[in-house]
């Protein structure tokens, strides 16, 4: 896996060996050989964690084999799930429990989705390569990652500023940089890249707002957990070719944190 750090200690590494083969003094070599090493070893440093062990990678697989036992059977999704590590999306104190089954807490009291719950949601979504996809509820960036990872152009929003922040230095940092972030009100949607392809809302939505309907291709899914109760029904809509609702598919029931009007600054 190819993540940004990795990158940048590759392109040091090739910019030292060229400088070293021309003829320099000796204190200009150890100058150079110093701020290699700093450079080659800052972003390891910092982001001790970020490393993904034979451990981790057969725990994955056992995770995407309890997937497939609960009838996940889209095997691009499961891909997705086997290649990305989970565990970078969740504070230290939960990496342990990264490929179990569950939501964690991710901070301002919201929550990683659960893996079934993100295989679910991908698989109705149908992403084709290159696809528009707009998800409302950026979170841990983790749903965000595994639609990049599927081809999509990703847009995603978040209403929460510290999250906002801190999953747009993660998502950076492992490589997705060409994931497009907002710090907004999902319930406007994106409408200067709109139409899309897909829209999928991953918090628990009792209202379908206008925009986001809107801003959907004809043809195109919205992947919404909705209802009036505490557990909302998956559904898939569509927009037929005169500008009309259509429910395509309906899942089951699952929790979500709640679909919120509005935006919620940093305390500092
Ligand atoms: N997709 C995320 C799941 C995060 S939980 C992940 O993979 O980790 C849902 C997220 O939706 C929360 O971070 C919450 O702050 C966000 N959210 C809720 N209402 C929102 C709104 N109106 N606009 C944008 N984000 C919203």
């Amino acid at each position: 896996m190819v993540f940004k750090h990795f990158r940048l200690v590759q392109r040091n590494k090739e910019f030292f060996t060229l400088k070293m083969g021309s003829n320099i003094g000796k204190i200009k070599e150890l100058q150079y050989l110093v701020s290699y090493w700093l450079l080659l070893f800052t972003p390891f440093i910092r982001k001790l964690h970020l490393k993904d062990t034979y451990r981790h990678k057969g725990l994955r697989k056992k995770l995407v084999d309890s997937l497939r036992r609960r009838g996940i059977d889209n095997e691009s999704v499961l891909g997705a799930i086997a290649y990305l590590p989970r565990h970078f999306f969740l504070d230290k104190a939960f990496e342990e429990h990264a490929y179990e089954d569950k939501a964690f807490p991710i901070g301002n009291k919201q929550t990683i989705s659960q893996p079934y719950t993100v295989a679910f949601q991908t698989d109705m979504l149908q992403v084709k390569k290159r696809d528009r996809v707009l998800e409302i509820g950026t979170g841990s960036g983790y749903q965000a990652a595994i639609l990049s990872l599927l081809g999509a152009r990703v847009f995603t929003i978040e209403r929460q500023e510290d999250l906002y922040k801190k999953t747009r230095n993660l998502l950076d940092t492992l490589g997705f940089d060409r994931i497009r972030m907002y710090y907004k009100d999902g319930f406007k949607g994106v409408p200067e890249f709109a139409p899309f392809d897909g829209i999928i809302v991953t918090a628990g939505a009792s209202t379908i707002p206008q925009a986001l309907f809107e801003q959907l291709k004809v043809g195109g899914r919205l992947v919404i957990p909705y209802g009036e109760q505490d557990a909302k029904k998956m559904l898939c809509i569509t927009k037929d070719e005169d500008g009309e609702p259509q429910i395509l598919e309906e899942g089951p029931l699952f929790k979500f944190v709640p679909f919120l009007e509005g935006v919620n600054a940093s305390k500092d």
